[in-house]
């Protein structure tokens, strides 16, 4: 799990304490701010706007073939 790991050695292992440091809350644009720090990647296949961890983009490309 190295993007446990890597989550845990710069952000205390919380993601929500993240969040709130940062002043994220409901309506926040957290999945922008995520990807354009690096910690999170977007799909962008074909115009497809997904965007989540490593792992769960490996997962979201594995189930709808967006690579
Ligand atoms: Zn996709």
């Amino acid at each position: 799990m190295a993007e446990a790991a890597l989550l845990a050695a710069e952000y205390g292992g919380s993601v929500p304490q993240l969040l709130h440091k940062h002043g994220y809350g409901p309506g926040r644009p957290v999945t922008n701010e995520a990807v354009q720090s690096g910690a999170w990647s977007r799909c962008g296949y074909g115009g497809c706007n997904y965007a989540g961890t490593p792992e769960s983009l490996r997962n979201h490309q594995g189930k709808t073939g967006h690579r």
